[in-house]
């Protein structure tokens, strides 16, 4: 495992200058950016792609390196069976280990309820041919061996995968540079430059970049930004710790959870792992502003999100954070290089009591790395992913709601046709921006 988490202490890698004009700018180097930046750069498109830290330090190198089909929704699934593919393809064309393996997807069911709680993602794995299955307590105990507790049964998906996000979002943003995308690390995008009604460019920390598109995908970020601009997204940002154990004899080569305990295998051997009981939400203005879009989800989970006062200082929802500033002073993205929200204790020590009960053989559950995300979550559970009617030339990919990396290449690809104005072969409708305004009743996506 590499030095962990990536840090703006790290070597910037992508130093610039920027170019003075590009056909399209991405703000934002998570995997949504990359991958959208990798997509126009192979077709011939200029495209520059700014990063305000290092590619990939926020959500993309935090999350657990889940590559799944298994529990997505449904607008979703397309997307994420094509994103599988995606992988595969460009694990090879990259040409470095990024530590993706078929080793499937288990969700755990303590009980009869639960398990069939999985009866409606069945019939949609049906639908689309997947290889999902239903298990009994004996095929879960055969499937994942010397678990202490017994399950009523467990949902599996034998073809997801498994990668080592900090390995395979870098490896990627190299393959997008070798195919002429210009990446620029250390540069924040301020604001967007609009004339005559359209986008007409950036204006970055190293200054102008004309361009005709301008994509946003600045995770946590993105609303922040955008408001700026008029265009009210109602994403907020949620904390959400994650431990690595030191490498530890093979329990299951996989990726599985319950209630409890979330665990993947490593590349190195190690487990990474999180504890169950929700995640954190510090609520701040954006908070409040959007709380009738979140009572929805609330209702269907009052114990997914608990509650703290107020964000760090800096924070996107921060209540010191700058709703409003101009392209010539600093902003809070370049004061935030990298979003590193420390890891809860509770949750460190939950992690090792859960995985250490669930596999008591293992002995003493060390953990050698621990590091938190701030997931950008949507009321509904689902991305915007949308040009910007009101803004011509401005598209939106974001609010990946904690599941955006799987998914991930499927989007960037998505993206890279919406914004050449091509068909992009999938229903888009459930990642429309105007979902949020035009009256409709939002549907809650699962949120695992
Ligand atoms: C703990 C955790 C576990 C997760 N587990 C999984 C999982 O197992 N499987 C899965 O599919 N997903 C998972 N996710 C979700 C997944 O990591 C995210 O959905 C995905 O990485 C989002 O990618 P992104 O490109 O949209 O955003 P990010 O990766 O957050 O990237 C956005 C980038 O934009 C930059 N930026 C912001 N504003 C500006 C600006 N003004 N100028 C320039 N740059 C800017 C930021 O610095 C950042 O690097 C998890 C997330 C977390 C936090």
């Amino acid at each position: 495992m590499p030095t962990f988490p990536f840090s703006e202490a790290d070597p910037i890698r992508y130093p610039g200058p920027p170019p003075k004009a590009s056909e399209v700018v991405v703000v934002g180097g998570g995997v949504i950016g990359v991958t959208t930046a990798l997509f126009l750069a192979q077709r011939g498109i200029p495209v520059t792609l700014l990063e305000k830290g290092r590619v990939a330090a926020e959500q993309s190198s935090r999350n657990w390196g889940w590559v799944r089909k298994q529990g997505r929704d449904e607008g979703e699934l397309p997307v994420a069976i094509e994103a599988g593919r995606l992988w595969r393809q460009l694990a090879e064309e990259c040409g470095e280990d990024i530590g993706l393996v078929e080793t499937g997807v288990t969700y755990l069911a303590e009980t009869d309820k639960e398990l069939a709680g999985f009866d409606d993602f069945m019939r949609l794995a049906a639908a689309h041919d997947l290889d999902t299955r239903l298990l009994d307590g004996s095929e879960t105990a055969k499937l994942i061996p010397g678990m202490a507790r017994k399950f009523a049964g467990a949902m599996t998906t034998p073809s997801d995968m498994r990668a080592e996000p900090w390995l395979a979002v870098p490896a990627l943003a190299r393959l997008a540079a070798r195919k002429g995308a210009t990446i620029v690390e250390n540069c924040a995008v301020r604001t967007l430059d609009i004339a005559a009604g359209k986008v007409r460019g950036v204006w970055t920390e190293a200054g102008f970049i004309e361009a005709s598109t301008v994509l946003v995908a600045a995770g946590a970020w993105s609303s922040l930004f955008l408001r700026k601009h008029g265009v009210s997204i109602p994403q907020l940002s949620v904390r959400s710790t994650v431990a690595a154990t030191e490498a530890m004899p093979e329990v299951h080569p996989g990726a599985a959870a319950d209630d409890h305990i979330a665990f993947r295998r490593r590349r190195d051997g190690g487990y990474t792992l999180a504890a169950g009981g929700g995640s954190q939400l510090y609520v701040g203005p954006d908070a409040f502003r959007h709380v009738v879009k979140y009572l929805p989800a609330l209702r269907a989970n009052p114990f997914g999100v608990r509650y703290s006062p107020a964000a760090p200082s800096g924070f996107p929802d921060g209540w010191t954070t700058p709703r409003d500033w101009t392209a010539e002073t600093q902003t809070p993205f370049e004061r935030m290089r990298v979003l590193n929200p420390a890891p809860e204790r509770s949750k460190l020590q939950a992690v090792e009591k859960n995985f250490g009960a669930l596999f008591p053989q293992l002995g003493k559950v060390r953990l050698e790395a621990s590091w938190a995300g701030m997931i950008d979550a949507m009321p509904d559970v689902v991305p915007v992913v949308d040009r910007v009617e009101a803004l011509p030339g401005l598209f939106v990919a974001t609010g990946m709601s904690g599941h955006g990396f799987g998914i991930g290449p499927g989007f960037g690809r998505v993206v890279a046709d919406l914004i050449q104005g091509n068909a992009v072969g999938h229903d888009m409708s459930r990642f429309r921006l105007s979902r949020f305004s035009d009256g409709s009743a939002l549907k809650l996506g699962p949120a695992l």
